[in-house]
């Protein structure tokens, strides 16, 4: 993939991670739309890692094909792609001081023995019960409220004790968790911001969790509003949404900016159609031209 590391003069760092479980459609643009716009706003360094963590949902060549979508929509990374596929000796690495710190422990409960709802009741945090064997692990969550501001939503709160318990950090299948290796990976890959669909907005105070466990910086965040179709339903793969029209870019692009709230833009080229674009973020989140990011 084309990558330009001509924009970064601030310290900025954020990032898209689109898992490849099949093509980009109109949904998951408007979350690559808005980190990008923000990371170029921010006159900082826009980076795509591909979240292939989970294998059974990879579909064979999905990385490539979202590669060539974005440049066809004009968007280029900063540096080459990051596979978490090929990261799985760093996971382990911390893992293993997680489980040094005993921060970590391994559980026995089938999904048929946890109740439907609610947090982790912690039948396995002081031991697995006589006779089980350990199927996935997970962290020790420590008590406390976790409060952040998400630059579109506002202030948060949640307490992740007591609403969500002591989370999996790697699955049955013996699969790295999602929330695991996103932290770790933003923290090694120094993401100062984080911008993606607020689907993901509840997992920001397990992930805060985490990355302070693990020392790293904690980005700011951004959760931007998803995509819907008529019946108000979040498009996503599931449910078959909308593919993207690559041959008509500019229609494309102005559908996902639009969805971030925007007038259409009447550009005549993807160039034109980011430099139109890249202003309007920043006067809409009053980013000066270059701004100093402060983790929180
Ligand atoms: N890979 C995740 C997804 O495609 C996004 C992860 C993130 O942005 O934190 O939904």
């Amino acid at each position: 993939m084309a990558f330009s590391p001509l924009h970064a003069v601030s310290h900025y760092r954020g990032r898209f991670a689109p898992s490849p479980s099949g093509p980009l459609h109109n949904g998951s643009l408007l979350a690559a739309m808005a980190s990008y716009l923000d990371a170029r706003a921010h006159q900082g360094q826009w980076l795509l890692r591909i979240e292939d963590i989970d294998s059974p949902r990879v579909q064979p060549y999905a990385s490539r094909y979202i590669m060539q979508q974005l440049v066809t929509l004009g968007m280029y990374c900063d540096e080459e792609p990051v596979w978490q596929s090929h990261r799985l000796d760093l996971y382990q690495r911390v893992v293993d001081q997680l489980r040094e710190r005993n921060l970590i422990y391994g559980c026995a409960c089938t999904r048929q023995e946890l109740p439907p709802e609610g947090a982790y009741p912690g039948t396995c945090s002081q031991g697995l019960p006589e006779g089980r064997q350990p199927r996935s692990w997970r962290l020790r969550v420590p008590l406390g409220t976790e409060r952040f501001e998400d630059r579109w939503c506002g202030p948060q709160a949640q307490n992740v004790a007591g609403e969500v318990g002591d989370f999996i950090i790697r699955r049955a299948d013996g699969i790295w968790a999602y929330q695991l290796v996103v932290v770790i990976d933003d923290g090694e890959q120094g993401i100062t911001d984080i911008v993606r669909g607020e689907d993901l907005l509840e997992s920001t105070a397990r992930q805060r969790v985490l990355a302070r466990l693990l020392g790293y910086p904690l980005p700011r965040v951004m959760h931007v509003p998803l995509m819907r179709d008529e019946m108000g339903r979040k498009l996503s793969k599931q449910n078959h949404a909308a593919a993207m029209d690559l041959t008509q870019p500019l229609q494309t692009l102005n559908l996902a900016w639009q969805g971030l709230g925007f007038e259409a833009l009447p550009a005549t080229s993807t160039t034109a159609f980011w430099a139109a674009a890249i202003p309007r973020w920043a006067s809409r989140f009053q980013i000066s031209p270059v701004s100093q990011v402060n983790a929180a």
